[in-house]
């Protein structure tokens, strides 16, 4: 066999196997049924350039070299379709392709007359080279308009993608440039220029990229299609073998390994089929959650928008509400009566709850967006305690608890951190104390270790104390103790949770601790202090 024979064998064998591998992976895609068609133009092409390689007379040459153009006609047109489809390309293209289709099939039909191949004639060394009709240099114009179709389509569409596409792309336009540039070769001796179609090899490589550049994405049935189709190769050698096997001993051996074959062939195959489907399962979930995923955190974040705009609109009244009521009290506009001070006290109580409530949701908004800012400085901590302790004296007293203040660090308990936030964090620990203690006492103090050099402040009260399952909770997003809400029905559930994380965003911790319900709680700060 010389070069040629085996050259076109090879692309024979290649565009049949790829094709059919290619197909049997998704039957019902387009691209795979193009890709098909493709291969099988291809294929024709090949086995008629194979056969006409080994004609021994001018007739049956020139028969075989109507058989290699009728599948050479519908390369171009069914690649152009092919790559059109794979990179969704509509407009414009669409006629290209009727056009395409079209010209193919008026080709096909001129193939079987002189005005396509006028006869063969011995050239460059081929004994049978066919000579040119009229409508042969029209269907070569065609053809170099339909090569160059796909490259440009490629390439415009190669300069805009982003790296997975480029995966798939460039075996694609490798493929296509290579089989086009062999394909070339095919065509100088037609017109008397000495080059033989020494490219033609180039066909292999050109089905194998683009059949490579589809199995990439389609990995998995390509797979299960090969497996299946070696077994069925593995269940023909064996069949055949059954049948040209002379003795009976012989017949038997094959028989038992046919037997084995085709049990644990069909169990191979099912099983290929299950693992396929499951992965197809796992991706199509994969793919709704990844949905569900992005849909709940856009709900996220309108909720925390809305939220954030809400409370920004509630502070201005409120303000007003705690100015005027505090000068009501104050006696600005004159002595209130005794009943009508009652009442407004009651006001001022619950504004100053509400204007609380208002600055954590506030705070967990900025949070979840990320825009909770720290202006740190160097203070004493024990300060802002004492001060904070002082302030509420009055209110404590005014419900029957008692509320002290004691000292025991040994240190000038200077901190890095964000005054504002750190008074803030302090007064929620008392505040709460306050709320969930019905009657006893609530002590802030303050101590220290140094090594390493820690300051501790504990809010330590005589209240209705928390469970262990509380405990675990109650620095969760809106997470209120069952008993909270019997004696407080108007927290929020927010306060620890903001207190929490503006603490750890400082370099501090927060921990709470109690012997059970009926038994008081302890919340404590601790940070690292400068000296
Ligand atoms: P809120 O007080 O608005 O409900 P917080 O986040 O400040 O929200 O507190 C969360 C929960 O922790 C409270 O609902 C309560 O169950 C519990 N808790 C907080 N402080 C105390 C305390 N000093 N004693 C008992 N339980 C407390």
């Amino acid at each position: 066999m010389d070069f040629y024979e085996i050259s076109s064998l090879i692309n024979l064998l290649t565009s049949i196997v790829i094709g059919c591998l290619i197909f049997l992976a998704e039957p019902r895609n387009w691209v795979n049924r193009l890709f098909f068609l493709f291969a099988a133009a291809l294929s024709l092409w090949s086995f008629g350039f194979f056969m006409w390689q080994i004609s021994s007379d001018a007739d049956s040459a020139l028969f075989w070299t109507r058989v290699l153009m009728a599948g050479s006609i519908w390369i171009t047109p069914f690649y152009l379709h092919f790559i059109s489809y794979l990179l969704k390309y509509k407009n414009g293209v669409t006629v290209l392709i009727k056009t395409g289709y079209l010209f193919a099939l008026i080709f096909s039909i001129a193939n079987w007359t002189p005005f396509f191949i006028s006869g063969v004639v011995p050239k460059g060394g081929f004994e049978f080279w066919p000579e040119p009709g009229l409508l042969y240099h029209l269907f070569l114009f065609a053809w170099v308009i339909y090569v160059l179709a796909p490259i440009v389509l490629l390439a415009k569409r190669y300069w805009h993608a982003d790296t997975d596409q480029l995966k798939q792309l460039r075996p694609l336009l490798i493929g296509t440039i290579i089989g086009y540039s062999g394909g070339v070769t095919a065509y100088f001796l037609w017109y008397d220029i000495p080059i033989p179609p020494f490219g033609v090899i180039s066909a292999s490589l050109y089905i194998a990229f683009v059949g490579y550049a589809i199995a990439k994405f389609q990995l998995f049935n390509v797979k299960a299609v090969t497996a299946q189709l070696l077994t069925l190769v593995l269940w023909l050698v064996l069949l055949v073998q059954l049948f040209s096997d002379s003795t009976t001993r012989e017949q038997i051996t094959t028989g038992v390994v046919l037997a084995f074959t085709l049990l644990v062939g069909g169990f191979l195959i099912r099983s290929v089929d299950e693992e396929v489907k499951q992965r197809k399962r796992a991706e199509k979930l994969s793919k709704d959650l990844a949905k569900a995923n992005a849909r709940l955190k856009e709900l996220d974040k309108m909720k925390s928008e809305f939220v954030s705009i809400a409370s920004h609109q509630l502070r201005s009244p409120l303000t007003a509400i705690r100015g005027y009521t505090s000068m009501l009290l104050e006696g600005s506009f004159g002595k209130l009566p005794a009943k009508a001070t009652d009442a407004v006290n009651r006001i001022a109580e619950s504004s100053r709850y509400m204007a609380t409530s208002v600055e954590d949701y506030l705070n967990v908004s900025r949070i979840q967006s990320g825009n909770m800012k720290y202006d740190m400085s160097e203070f004493d901590i024990k300060e802002i305690a004492k001060k904070i302790v002082e302030d509420m004296r009055q209110e404590a007293t005014k419900k029957g608890i008692l509320l002290s203040f004691r000292s025991q660090a040994d240190c000038d308990c200077l901190v890095q951190a964000d005054v504002g936030k750190t008074r803030q964090i302090i007064q929620n620990l008392v505040d709460n104390a306050m709320k969930y203690t019905k009657k006893g006492s609530i002590t802030v103090e303050v101590q220290s270790t140094a090594k390493p050099k820690r300051v501790r402040i504990n809010v330590v009260d005589t209240g209705i104390g928390m469970s262990a399952q509380t405990l675990d909770r109650i620095f969760g997003k809106f997470e209120r103790a069952r008993n909270a809400n019997e004696v407080n029905v108007t927290g929020t559930g927010l306060g620890l949770f903001v207190a929490k994380k503006m603490t750890e965003d400082m370099g501090g911790t927060v921990t709470a601790a109690s012997d059970g319900e009926g038994e008081g709680s302890t919340f404590t700060i601790e940070f690292p202090y400068i000296r």
